[in-house]
């Protein structure tokens, strides 16, 4: 799965001309991708049904003791992404280390 690097929206996967892209129902924000990251955001989707999931990087990501609202577990990886203008708040997103469940935070 993909968030828009403009709108900090969840991406779905979609066709365009025969070439797979991430498309942002919010803003129409369209970004080209390969067959292979779709193939594994179809897999994470059916897995864990309307759940946040983001890409496999634990080890890029700082770990901090936010409580997982899923499973209770007090360590999540954590990630900002700036939405909209930059005069905004950014959003901070945090995913259970344990479960692997994925939230947004707006500050
Ligand atoms: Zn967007
Ligand atoms: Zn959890």
């Amino acid at each position: 799965m993909k968030f828009c690097g403009k709108c900090g929206n969840l991406m779905t996967p979609r066709k365009n001309d025969g070439k797979s892209v991430w498309y942002c129902n919010t803003c129409e924000l369209e970004e080209k991708t390969t067959k292979e990251e779709i193939k594994i955001s179809q897999k994470v989707m059916n897995r864990d049904k309307g759940i946040v999931v983001v890409k496999e990087n634990k080890e890029a990501l700082p770990i901090t003791d936010k409580e997982c609202p899923q499973c209770g577990n007090q360590k999540s990886y954590w990630w900002t992404m700036q939405t909209r203008s930059s005069d905004e708040p950014e959003t901070r997103f945090y995913k259970c280390v344990k479960c692997s469940y994925t939230w947004r935070e707006y500050s």
